[in-house]
């Protein structure tokens, strides 16, 4: 929630009712029943995934600004209820060689910088606590994640900083292999060298830090391999910050039945299970789309090389934004996908893994604006209370699904990391960080 709005001060007042009139829902003389908009602005909103730290640093973007063609500002989020966002830190791999701690420090600062400049309606938190504190407040919660493993440069004593820093999930790469964990965008690729078994020891180390921290284990991006992998081996529920399903759209980045299964039963031995976030991009939702930008892709590349070229030509720096530009362009080309897509992914996983295994990652900022009709910023979040609630889903349900699951995850690592440091051993501090893995 991003501020003191009317009707949220009402709602304040009014949810204790509202919970108790749902409470009553199937009581014979009931005729109370909430209506989505209600259900929605009940509803503690989590979104795990927004890339806009990317504009806040490149593009001078502040989120009072309008939206210029981004999908996230302070405006859209108050339309929208949005209670809490994962900021992603992603730096580009190709980009930023030799400076991912550089990069990832001045993303992290653009986040706190926002909530510097906007005090009245954003709050910085880093715990599940801090989330329902500011939500109280009226606050929208700012949190932050890492997209890439890659940012941590081989340096256990860097993801504790990280941490420190407030840095709450880490997803173990990006679309690049790390060497230490394997991506599912490079998989395919023998020119990159991977892991025998998804994870090094080093990896192992890195997932068992987190754990030891309470920053969540971010499984998106990763290869199958990897994925299974780290849930053996994580001592707590992991997360998809931002994955769909691969039985309705067919990209590696999706996640199979079995993995959504596999995500809903892990996390230790009283473990009620990770979640699901699902991606809004509609090349993860639907497969025609994804077909049409397959088939568009060798044009689309072509072009893209020839603006690196130029730019390499004279001296100049790739210019990353007109590259975005371009793919938007190209995206535009392809009709978009009705909103009904992105709630089947969102049934598939409550049906597959359950419904308390499946939540909200939408990627804005970070897919050129490629959402399904009717997505066009986190302003349009109610609509997709109001098509779940079409399904049948119960108010309760459509509050699991837009927050509470994943406040339950964030819980429950944060909990399991009380428990290892109580442990107190010692494993990981002894080998870092003078054993650097092997390349
Ligand atoms: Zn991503």
């Amino acid at each position: 929630m991003s501020s003191a709005h009317l009707s949220l001060t009402l709602l304040f007042v009014a949810v204790p009712a509202l919970v108790c009139a749902q409470t009553h829902l199937d009581h014979p003389m009931s005729t109370k029943t909430l209506s989505p908009g209600e259900v929605h602005r009940s509803a503690l909103v989590i979104d795990t995934h927004a890339d806009t730290p990317q504009r806040f640093v490149d593009e001078h973007f502040d989120l009072g600004d309008p939206l210029q063609g981004g999908q996230l500002n302070l405006e859209s989020a108050r339309k929208g209820n949005l209670g809490a966002e994962f900021f992603s830190i992603w730096v580009d791999p190709a980009q930023y060689k030799g400076q991912y701690a550089g990069r990832t420090l001045e993303l992290i600062d653009s986040v706190k910088q926002q909530v510097a400049r906007h005090r009245d309606k954003l709050e910085f938190v880093a715990t599940p606590a801090g989330i329902e504190l500011a939500h109280r407040e009226r606050k929208m919660a700012v949190l932050m994640g890492i997209e890439g493993g890659h940012s941590i440069e081989n340096s256990i004593p860097l993801l504790r900083q990280y941490y420190a820093l407030g840095v709450r999930y880490m997803t173990l790469t990006w679309t690049n292999s790390n060497g230490w964990a394997d991506s599912s965008g490079d998989i395919d690729d023998a020119s990159v060298p991977h892991t025998k078994e998804g994870l090094t020891e080093f990896g192992k180390d890195v997932v068992y830090e987190m754990n030891r921290l309470g920053m969540m284990v971010d499984i998106s991006h990763v290869s199958d391999r990897t994925f299974y992998r780290t849930l053996n081996i994580s001592r707590a529920p992991v997360i998809a910050s931002h994955s769909s399903a691969r039985a309705l759209c067919d990209a590696p980045r999706n996640m199979s039945d079995d993995m959504l299964r596999a995500v809903a039963r892990y996390g230790g031995p009283n473990s009620k299970g990770g979640v699901v976030q699902v991606n809004f991009y509609s090349g993860f939702l639907s497969q025609a789309y994804r077909d049409a930008a397959k088939a568009l892709e060798p044009e689309m590349n072509k072009a893209v090389q020839a603006l690196k070229d130029q730019a390499l030509a004279e001296g100049k720096p790739i210019p990353y934004d007109e590259i975005e530009k371009l793919q938007r362009q190209f995206g535009e080309r392809i009709p978009r996908p009705p909103l009904s897509v992105l709630i089947d992914h969102i049934d598939h996983i409550a049906k597959v893994a359950g419904v308390d295994h499946v939540g909200i990652g939408s990627d804005f900022d970070g897919i050129s604006g490629q959402l399904p009709e009717g997505i066009d910023s986190a302003a349009d979040l109610p609509k997709i209370t109001e098509a779940l609630m079409a399904r049948g889903y119960s108010a309760e349900d459509c509050r699991k699904i837009l927050g509470g699951n994943l406040l339950r995850v964030f819980r429950e690592v944060q909990q399991v990391a009380k428990e290892l440091q109580a442990e107190n051993r010692p494993r990981i501090s002894e080998k870092q960080p003078f054993d650097k893995i092997q390349k």
